[in-house]
């Protein structure tokens, strides 16, 4: 499997309008509109940051993996995302290595990524996601 770099980091928030005042004001990124992946019942928002990104995270339904996120843990740190080249691939290789998936094929993410999650319980509890663009 080929890792390319981190995409970009997933934060969840209570609010996208709220919560890009400190990514965008204060920190002066750019903020480059948001984008609503029903399928998945978010609102994300990009923040470019070099050659990675920061997306921010609104749940659209309390029934939302978000919204059922931030029930237990609260606003934060919710993934990380690495861009690999391969992501069928990739997905093919931790399989054959027992490596615990929530998505053993990938689905549409914001900006037309194909993106897979692997189980936090197969990370040493981080929620990690594969994308390839
Ligand atoms: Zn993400």
């Amino acid at each position: 499997m080929k890792i390319l770099k981190i995409d970009h980091l997933g934060i969840a928030v209570n609010s996208i309008d709220e919560g890009k005042n400190f990514w965008s004001e204060v920190l002066g990124l750019a903020f480059e509109g948001t984008e609503t992946v029903a399928e998945q019942k978010v609102t994300t928002a990009f923040f470019p940051v070099g050659e990675s990104e920061v997306e921010l995270l609104e749940s659209t339904a309390p029934d939302g993996p978000i919204a059922k996120y931030m029930e237990k843990k609260g606003a934060g740190i919710q993934h990380i995302a690495f861009r690999v080249a391969d992501i069928e691939a990739a997905l093919a290789e931790l399989k054959e290595k027992g490596v615990r998936l929530i998505d053993e094929k990938p689905r549409m993410g914001a900006g037309g990524a194909k993106i897979a999650f692997l189980h936090p319980k197969a990370t040493g509890g981080v929620l990690v996601e594969l994308c390839e663009r």
